[in-house]
């Protein structure tokens, strides 16, 4: 992996070089995603699919390109599928309230995880207020995987829709959303993904999983922010009614009476970030350059190495130890405050996150205050690991 490519990783913080383990949250981006920022804002800026006009017309045939780069990223079956968002948030707000007006009456059911992040959570909650139905939560197991038993017997002819994270970005586990997708369709039931923390990790291929929809952001995937995509499946996108109202969407209004575009573009309503999308097709090059197979095995040795010294501190407790796990390890320190021990870290250059990480019904199920989060990206190496164990080690001394 080439660092050299990622500028931000030369800073220094308070005088010592970065360490960026931060990356659930977002990752850098290589100088290949920022010279195409300034690129299209040099060389093609211009409002998209209404201008007869050439620089609208490149811009929109890269807004375009974008839309299909992301189809082939996610190997979906057409472009009509990708909706851009402004982000994962965005894009499950934007199908619950879709999916919710058009599927879900009072007394139905949603079925989500106990370690679900808020945005998967509250949006379905919002649709439950709404329509008076009822959010259902796949319980976990001992050793924190999901209870796959519970899940088959929470499932009924009242279970509208499944949303779950295919990584948890607490923990880091890979859930299985293959079985998940099998035992809901087995029952007729649709699935979402929240493939906010897989997407950066490992490759995914919607037709292969078979999932109805998918979510992901692509600031997380080292694009830039306020992106994201919501994925449907044709079939299902054609049967919703838009959530948003506003140009672009429509096919012809009046005051009596409007008709809705085609897709994608029935769920894009306003100008859409159409520089920001062709800066995130560089992104999925990036990663495609680099290869899949490469990211998956250096993340995986990093994973392994990183809970091998994490676990050689006695005063350490890794949570979901030894589960197969993706770009993430959660830990504390025996009776310090996570806060603590992650300001202390900051001081010497490493950046990690602390507290409830958006999914406050996990950390209340883990019983703790919050946890420490070491997030990987595919520029992080051994050397940042070890680093974190010298700054860790110090503030253990300094804490305990
Ligand atoms: N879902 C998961 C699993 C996440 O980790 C995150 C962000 O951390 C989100 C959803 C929300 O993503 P965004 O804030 O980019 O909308």
């Amino acid at each position: 992996m080439n660092r050299d490519d990622f500028p931000i990783l030369q800073e220094r913080v308070y005088n010592c070089p970065l360490v960026y383990l931060d990356n659930a949250a977002t990752a850098q981006k290589p100088k290949q995603v920022l010279d195409a920022l300034q690129y299209a804002y040099t060389h093609f800026n211009a409002n998209i699919h209404r201008g007869v006009h050439h620089l609208s017309q490149v811009a929109t045939q890269h807004h375009e390109e974008s839309r299909q780069a992301v189809a082939d990223f996610l190997r979906a079956r057409s472009s009509n599928e990708i909706v851009f968002t402004k982000g994962t948030t965005n894009a499950l707000n934007m199908l619950a309230q879709s999916y919710g007006e058009a599927f879900v009456r009072e007394g139905d059911e949603i079925v989500v995880t106990t370690m679900e992040h808020h945005s998967n959570i509250v949006p379905w909650q919002l649709l439950c207020h709404r329509k008076g139905a009822v959010l259902k939560v796949i319980p976990l197991n001992d050793n924190l995987t999901l209870d796959m038993q519970a899940f088959s017997a929470i499932l009924s002819q009242k279970t509208k829709i499944v949303s779950v994270a295919h990584v948890s970005n607490v923990l880091g586990i890979i859930n299985p959303i293959e079985d998940i997708i099998r035992i809901a369709h087995e029952r007729g039931i649709p699935v979402c993904i929240d493939a906010a923390q897989s997407a950066p990790h490992l490759p995914i291929d919607v037709q292969h999983l078979d999932c109805d929809f998918l979510a992901l952001s692509a600031h997380k995937i080292y694009g830039p922010t306020g992106l994201g995509v919501l994925y449907g499946k044709e079939e299902w996108l054609n049967q919703l009614p838009p959530a948003e109202g506003g140009g672009e969407m429509i096919e012809h209004v009046s005051f009596e009476k409007t008709t809705y575009n085609t897709l994608p573009y029935k769920f894009e309503a306003g100008t859409p970030d159409f520089i920001g999308s062709f800066a995130f097709a560089e992104a999925l090059h990036y990663l495609q350059d680099t290869g899949w197979e490469k990211i998956v095995e250096h993340e995986r040795e990093l994973g392994k190495y990183a809970e091998r010294r994490l676990a050689s501190l006695p005063d350490v407790e890794i949570y979901a130890q030894g589960a197969a796990k993706a770009g993430v390890i959660s830990f504390n320190v025996r009776g310090v405050h996570p806060y603590d021990v992650g300001v202390l870290l900051d001081r010497q250059g490493i950046a990690v996150r602390t507290g409830h990480h958006c999914a406050e019904p996990l950390i209340n199920h883990l019983g703790i205050p919050g946890t420490i989060r070491a997030s990987f990206g595919l520029y992080n190496d051994e050397g940042d690991i070890d680093r974190l164990l010298v700054a860790l080690e110090r503030a253990i001394g300094m804490l305990k």
